[in-house]
């Protein structure tokens, strides 16, 4: 039955889409290429039927490969073929917070929005299980992932039809259900999401290419599809932000993959000149992403790697100048720099854990462009070649990340402190925090950010990992930042920084971090200004047991690393606990211990209190 419903479905899609796209398709179509040559000829006779054939064995035969991606020879965890065996049943794999996938019904309901998390219904349009079916069915031979994800593929062109909203044809159309459809578009046709598929699909035509099922009627239907997803992005970039870029790249890699489009020239052109002037907007002369988040600079590092990557493997002369390949350069230093020596980053603003795996494969790609750089080699290489580099802390003074370390190794202590300007939406009001990792252990690992948008209950869960309290910075009565404007007013390369921010009206933080040579961090907060009120110097800790001794905590790991945190004042101090959670990933939180150290600001003497923060072993 399921089979006769799915035949029968796919085979009105497709005589409708035919009937529609076809003559489009050849339109936009470069048909004075050499190589469409017997495509053209079968179209100007007016037999588009064997047009079409004659487009597929070209396709099948032009033999070009994604660079990075070998179709042939695919390589598929078992999670990615768990995806594809669940997406026969339509239960998608949507995303890793929300798992078991949930089922989307029989007859799938695209608008399905089981949790009010944005990402939720956004990322169902990114169908992330797509390639992982096309990856199976290499794998096995088994073309019923290749017939699944055409029905799917074709379900889901009907059920979210492309329309332009806010116009008067629009409400006239779509009488009685303007609202629904405007909510499904701006979920579905957001222009992130548009890219990811337009990336993705190139990947999955390469891998179901080879099935006989893949006809040309179902042809026709992916590149009419395929060219108004890229059509609708050059006419809806994303204003700015890492979305724009990730939206220029898969333009571009549209625009390579596809090169037998008229307009993909065009595409081409525009992507570069994107690249080139955010590159230029989005990134401080340091290197540091503006956005002040690790993880969306360690992405939009590898994004301009991929881009000067894919005109290379696509044979296209380098059409970046010079000073795109240093600002790459730049990026990827400021991530190495702020490596912790077990392959993790700092969970500042939304970043999250990434895993090692993804370091790895990304430092060896960078290689390839920048053979120079020895401590590349070295990460790449898991330390079996390359070297150390000759510093060991750093600054990225504009960006406002400071790392400050005694060595490289696994018994090293890396303490990264973040003060930068006002950011973008993904940085947090937390200026003068800080990371100390040592021996293998992140004591302070920071709050992260649990989820991003969705509805008041959502909003609710992300505002409170957004707390300037919960991170490890000095509060005026617990409130969050009014200003997040950090200046650097000293800095050591033996491992020292001061920073000042004006945190709020009448309230100046000036934060003093030093790191001796035996692991010992010492904090010097000076508060000063008019205004009065409770001083709480914040600590969030790694999940486990402290004791608390008046003014002195101290960590109890069976393993012997800990640390011993004093703190002490002229003025009177107390301690009290504080709920406490980190997020290492999205929708995973633990709980951990925290405390403020509070003292009374009653007058514009300035207020000093000084932490001490040490190694004690067993
Ligand atoms: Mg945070």
């Amino acid at each position: 039955m399921k089979i006769l419903k799915y035949f029968i479905s796919a085979l009105a899609l497709a005589l409708v889409s035919f009937a529609a796209g076809a003559q489009t398709v050849f339109d936009r179509l470069d048909l004075d290429s050499p190589a469409l040559e017997k495509v053209a000829s079968a179209h100007k006779r007016g037999d588009d039927s064997l047009a079409a054939r004659e487009l597929l064995d070209y396709f099948r035969s032009r033999g070009v490969e994604y660079p990075g991606f070998d179709s042939n020879a695919p390589k598929a965890s078992q999670e990615e073929l768990r995806w594809a065996d669940e997406a026969l049943e339509h239960r998608f794999f949507v995303h890793k917070g929300y798992q078991p996938s949930y089922f989307y019904g029989d007859d799938i309901d695209w608008t399905y929005w089981p949790v009010k998390d944005n990402e939720l219904r956004w990322q169902l349009h990114r169908h992330k299980w797509f390639a992982p079916m096309g990856k199976a069915y290499r794998l096995s031979g088994d073309e019923k992932y290749v017939r699944e994800w055409m029905f799917q593929y074709r379900d889901w062109i009907a059920k979210n039809p492309l329309v332009l909203i806010d116009n008067e044809e629009f409400e006239i159309k779509y009488q009685g259900r303007v609202g629904e459809v405007k909510e499904n578009v701006r979920f579905a046709w957001r222009p992130l999401e548009v890219s990811h598929r337009v990336e993705d699909q190139i990947r999955q035509f390469a891998l179901m290419l080879p099935a006989q099922c893949f006809d040309a009627d179902f042809l026709m239907d992916f590149l009419d599809n395929y060219y108004r997803h890229v059509d609708y992005l050059q006419a809806h970039y994303s204003e700015k932000g890492n979305h724009l870029l990730f939206e220029a790249q898969r333009v571009l890699a549209a625009s390579l993959f596809f090169k037998e489009f008229k307009d993909a020239p065009k595409w081409r052109e525009d992507a570069i000149a994107i690249l080139n002037k955010e590159i230029q907007a989005q990134v401080y002369e340091d290197g540091t992403h503006f956005e002040l988040d690790p993880h969306y600079h360690f992405e939009a590092a590898i994004l301009f790697y991929k881009a000067l990557s894919l005109c290379e493997g696509f044979g296209q002369l380098s059409v970046f100048p010079q000073s795109y390949v240093q600002t790459v350069h730049k990026m990827i230093q400021l991530s190495y720099n702020q490596l912790y020596p077990d392959y993790s980053l700092p969970i500042f603003s939304d970043c999250r854990m990434i895993e090692k795996s993804h370091f790895l494969e990304t430092f060896r790609s960078w290689t390839k462009v920048f053979p120079e750089d020895e401590y590349l080699e070295y990460l790449a290489s898991e330390g079996s070649g390359g070297s150390l580099p000759s510093w060991k802390s750093k600054a990225f003074p504009v960006g406002g990340f400071y790392i400050l370390r005694n060595g490289w190794g696994s018994d090293a202590t890396v303490v990264n402190v973040k003060g930068g300007p006002e950011a973008f939406w993904h940085c947090q009001p937390d200026n003068g925090t800080f990371e100390y990792w040592s021996e293998g252990r992140n004591f302070f690992p920071d709050s992260g950010s649990f989820v991003y948008g969705g509805d008041a209950s959502i909003l609710e869960q992300r505002e409170w990992f957004r707390q300037t309290r919960v991170h490890n910075t000095v509060t005026l009565d617990d409130r969050n930042f009014e200003k997040t404007d950090s200046r650097l007013l000293r800095w050591k390369k033996s491992g020292a920084v001061t920073l000042s921010n004006e945190s709020y009206p009448g309230f100046v933080h000036t934060r003093s971090l030093r790191l001796s040579k035996n692991g010992t961090l010492t904090i010097k907060d000076v508060i000063s200004g008019e205004a009065t009120g409770e001083v709480g110097v914040h600590f969030n800790l790694a999940p486990g047991e402290i004791s608390i001794d008046a003014l002195t905590v101290r960590t109890l790991f069976d393993d012997g690393n800990n640390i011993e945190i004093t703190s002490r004042s002229k003025a009177p101090l107390s301690i009290r606990k504080e709920e406490g959670w980190t997020s290492p990933v999205y929708k995973t939180k633990i709980e951990r211990p925290a405390y403020a150290v509070t003292a009374q600001k009653t007058s514009s003497k300035p207020l000093t209190i000084v932490t001490v923060i040490k190694k004690t072993g067993k």
